[in-house]
C-alpha cells in the first residue's frame, strides 16, 4: 500500500494548515466564550477567504461549486481541519450538511437538487438530519415512532425527535419516518425533506449538552412534528428506502469523521508535548523530564498512529470493495478512533493540570463535546457486537 501524498494534495494541505493556524485557531477563545450566533459575521468573512483561495467545499461535487476531492483526499483534509472545532464549518464541509449533501446528490430528483443541493453546497442554507427519537432507541432505529402518512398529494408527519443537530437556523430537515408499517422492518421507513417553516415543524429547544445549549449550527435540537405537512414530491428516493439510503452514505462519512478525530488527537498531542517541555516542575526540570509523562507521550504517539493507519486502511478497503465489503473495518475504525481520541485528549488535559479544565485552551471543549463520538453514528457496543458477529460467522 502506498502512503505517498500527491503534490496536489501536499499543496492543498499546506494551505489549509496555514489557514487553520493563522485564521481559525486565534478565533477559538471567542468560540468558547461567546454564542455561536454572535460569531456568524466573523465566520462568514473567513468562509469568503476560503472561497477566494478556491478551497471551498473540498469534498463536494465540482458542478455545484465544490472542489470534487475523492474520499481519501478529503480524509487528509478532514484531519487538517479537525485540529480546530470550526475548521469544517469554515471550509463548507461540516456535518450534518455533508451527509445530507451526499444523499441528495445520490438520490435527489432534479427539482430537489436545484432547490436544496445547490444552495447547500454553496453555503447559502444549512440543513439537519432528524432520525433519533426521545422515546425509542437510536441504536435500533427500526423501532421508530415517527410516522408519515399519505393524505392526497401530501405526507402528514407526526413524531418526537431529538438530537437533530444544527436544526436551529436550518432551512430544512431530512426526516426519517415510517411510511410502510406493514413492510419488513428495514423497509418501513423513508426519508422526507421537511422545510423548517412547514406548518407543524416545531423546534422545542436546543438541548443542553455538557452544560451548553449552543446556538445555530453548534446546537442539537428537540423537534416535535405535529401533523406536519409536506408535498409528496419531498420524498427522497423510494418509499421504504430510508435505511438503504442511510446505509449507502455510512462508509465515506465515517472515514471523514474518524480523520477529524485524528486531527483532534494531533492537536491535543501537540499541546501536550509543548506544555510538557515548557512547564517547569522543579528546579531545572520540566514535566517532559518525568518518565510517566514520557510514557504517555510515547503511548499517545503510537496509539494515534495505530488509529490513523486503521482508518486509512478502511478507506482503502472501501475503495476496493465498497462500504458493504468493508463493514467490519468501518466499525473497528469507528470505535478505535473515538476511544483513542478520548484517551489522548484526557492525557493532554491532565498534563495541563488546572489550565486544562479552563476555557483558556481548547482541551476542555474537546474533552466534553467529543465524548459523544462514542455514542453517535453507532455506539461503541453496537459496533463491537457487529464486528464480533462478522468474525464469528467463519467459526
Ligand atoms: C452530540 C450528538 C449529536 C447527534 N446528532 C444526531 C443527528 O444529527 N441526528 C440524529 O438523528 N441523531 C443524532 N444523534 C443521536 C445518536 O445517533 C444517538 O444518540 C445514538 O444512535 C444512540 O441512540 P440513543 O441515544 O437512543 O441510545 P440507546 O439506543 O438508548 O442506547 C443507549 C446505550 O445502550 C448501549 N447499547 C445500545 N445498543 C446496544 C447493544 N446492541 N448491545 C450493547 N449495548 C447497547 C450503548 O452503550 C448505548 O450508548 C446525536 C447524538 C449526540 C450525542
Amino acid at each position: 500500500m502506498d502512503f505517498t501524498v500527491s503534490e496536489k494534495m501536499q499543496t492543498i494541505l499546506e494551505m489549509i494548515n496555514e489557514f487553520v493556524d493563522k485564521e481559525l485557531i486565534p478565533l477559538e477563545h471567542e468560540t468558547l466564550t461567546k454564542s455561536f450566533s454572535s460569531m456568524l459575521p466573523m465566520l462568514a468573512e473567513k468562509r469568503e477567504m476560503v472561497r477566494q483561495m478556491e478551497l471551498w467545499a473540498p469534498n463536494h461535487p465540482k458542478e455545484y461549486g465544490g472542489m470534487g476531492l475523492d474520499m481519501m483526499e478529503h480524509a487528509l483534509v478532514s484531519e487538517a481541519l479537525g485540529r480546530t472545532t470550526i475548521g469544517h464549518y469554515v471550509f463548507g464541509c461540516q456535518a450534518p450538511d455533508a451527509g445530507n449533501i451526499e444523499i441528495l446528490h445520490m438520490f435527489g430528483t432534479d427539482e430537489q437538487k436545484e432547490k436544496y443541493l445547490g444552495p447547500l453546497i454553496q453555503g447559502k442554507i444549512r440543513s439537519c438530519f432528524s432520525m433519533t427519537e426521545v422515546e425509542y432507541p437510536g441504536s435500533n432505529p427500526v423501532l421508530m415512532g415517527t410516522t408519515a402518512v399519505r393524505d392526497g398529494d401530501e405526507y402528514v408527519i407526526n413524531g418526537h425527535k431529538w438530537y437533530t443537530s444544527s436544526a436551529d437556523g436550518a432551512a430544512f430537515a431530512i426526516v426519517m419516518a415510517v411510511t410502510n408499517p406493514d413492510a419488513a422492518p428495514h423497509q418501513r421507513a423513508s426519508m422526507i425533506i421537511v422545510p423548517t417553516d412547514a406548518p407543524g415543524f416545531n423546534h422545542v429547544r436546543n438541548i443542553p449538552v455538557m452544560g451548553h445549549a449552543g446556538a445555530d449550527w453548534a446546537s442539537h435540537a428537540e423537534i416535535l412534528y405535529q401533523s406536519c405537512r409536506v408535498p409528496k414530491e419531498n420524498l427522497l428516493g423510494e418509499e421504504g428506502s430510508g435505511f438503504a439510503i442511510a446505509q449507502s452514505r455510512l462508509g465515506p462519512g465515517r472515514i471523514h469523521h474518524c480523520m477529524r478525530w485524528i486531527g483532534i488527537c494531533n492537536r491535543s498531542f501537540d499541546m501536550m508535548c509543548s506544555r510538557a517541555k515548557s512547564r517547569v516542575i522543579a528546579e531545572g526540570q520540566t514535566l517532559a523530564d518525568k518518565q510517566i509523562i514520557q510514557a504517555w507521550i510515547a503511548e499517545c504517539a503510537a496509539e494515534i498512529q495505530q488509529a490513523r493507519l486503521l482508518v486509512l486502511y478502511t478507506g482503502w478497503k472501501i475503495e476496493q470493495l465498497g462500504a458493504k465489503g468493508a463493514r467490519k473495518e468501518i466499525s473497528m475504525a469507528k470505535f478505535v478512533t473515538a476511544n483513542t481520541m478520548q484517551k489522548v485528549v484526557d492525557r493532554a488535559l491532565q498534563v495541563h493540570g488546572g489550565l486544562g479544565m479552563t476555557d483558556d485552551t481548547i482541551l476542555a471543549r474537546f474533552f466534553s463535546h467529543e465524548r459523544a463520538a462514542r455514542i453517535y453514528d453507532g455506539a461503541d457496543e453496537v459496533h463491537k457486537s457487529s464486528v464480533a458477529r462478522n468474525i464469528l460467522k467463519s467459526y
